[in-house]
């Protein structure tokens, strides 16, 4: 079968044959798989900066973002059944006994660092024809769902965060939290998904953000009720002067310049969330002094979120469907292109344009 694989000791990005995958074990069921998501992820590793292949082998498929069909279920299969529509979770445990987050089905939480990632690290991804997991990592998807449920994958970034968010508010000792600002810095998948669920849950919401497609940018953002400010006609402080005091931001931009300076801005109680990994640059001036005596003095938390649990990915099935019911069009314009497999290096290119890049596999 077809898929799309990295030889980093090549430096090369290719597309090969690899061996169709069996079931190996009653609890697994073998998949098709239609879409693929590409992503910044996706991109390094393709350049080389990142990325694993499983041991024994001298190449990667890659791809972690991805929706299928059941094909085949084994005997001991109880949830997914043929025709159905799955998402497949990324990580899987470490194998060490002393690591507690992993024994609980919790390896987004791990704590040795060794778990493993489909398409990542040290396990082949989704980019191929066909796909073999446990039913335990698979979630169910509505087939109303067919044509956007690529994007559960990056919208579970949003559902973990906002998941440590709940938690962290549970020290506010009252009721409700009435009118709240959040801040979403970026406007990429990641961040117009995450801008999506905090309207979800209540939240005022504005975009900032450098792009080049600022209008069709600020188009989805106002679809959803929020507000877009542009970072190239904005300096972060007239940012946060039309927002007034910021309850929370999502940082969904991968710059640490940026993300340092808004957090000058957060607001009492407020929590700031990173979601991005921002490629190693020199060393930048920050002002500590002010940064950590108003974290204290407020009563701030910034905190840090990657991967997201199983329930994780079923909130996000589930707001995925909301989001559809209340602004289909908005949902939709996320995805800019598909691919068919052959193109799959296309979207993959530095620079690659449109908000989500999607390789169609099969249809
Ligand atoms: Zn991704
Ligand atoms: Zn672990």
């Amino acid at each position: 079968m077809k898929a799309v694989a990295v030889f980093p000791a090549r430096r090369e990005l290719q597309l090969i044959e690899h061996q169709e995958p069996g079931i190996q074990s009653p609890t697994q069921i073998k998949m098709r798989v239609l879409d693929v998501g590409v992503c910044g992820t996706d991109r390094e590793i393709t350049s080389f900066q990142y990325g694993t292949p499983p041991e024994g082998s001298d190449y990667l498929i890659i791809g972690h973002e991805s929706l299928s069909q059941v094909i085949e279920c084994g005997e001991k299969v109880t949830r997914a059944k043929p025709g159905d529509l799955v998402v497949l979770t990324v990580r899987r445990p470490c194998p060490h006994d002393s690591c507690i987050a992993c024994r609980s089905g919790r390896q987004d939480y791990c704590y040795t660092g060794d778990f493993t990632e489909r398409g990542i690290k040290q396990r082949h991804g989704y980019m191929t024809e066909f796909v073999v997991e446990e039913e335990s990592y698979a979630n169910v998807v509505p087939r109303e769902l067919r044509e956007v449920a690529v994007l559960v994958e990056p919208l579970t970034i949003a559902e973990k965060s906002l998941e440590q968010l709940r938690t962290v508010e549970q020290r506010l000792p009252w009721d409700g939290q009435g009118h709240r600002n959040a801040v979403v810095l970026g406007a990429g998948p990641v961040g117009l998904l995450g801008a999506m669920a905090l309207r979800i849950a209540g939240f005022d919401v504005t975009v900032y953000s450098r792009s080049s497609k600022q209008e069709e940018k600020d188009d989805i953002v106002a679809a959803i009720g929020g507000q877009y400010i542009a970072a190239e006609t904005h300096s972060i402080d007239e940012m946060a002067n039309a927002v007034g005091a910021i309850d929370l931001v999502y940082e969904a931009i991968g710059a640490s310049s940026v993300a340092f300076e808004v957090i000058k801005h957060l607001g009492p109680n407020g929590v700031f969330i990173f979601t991005g990994v921002p490629g190693r640059k020199a060393p930048i001036e920050v002002d500590t002094d002010y940064i950590m005596r108003d974290v204290v003095l407020n009563n701030q938390v910034i905190l840090g979120s990657v991967n997201a649990p199983p329930h994780g990915f079923q909130q996000a099935i589930r707001d995925l469907g909301t989001f559809m019911q209340k602004w289909p069009a908005a949902v939709h314009s996320l995805i800019t292109a598909r691919f068919p497999i052959d193109q799959a290096t296309k979207p993959l290119e530095p620079g690659a344009g449109g908000i989500k890049n999607v390789i169609a596999v099969s249809a």
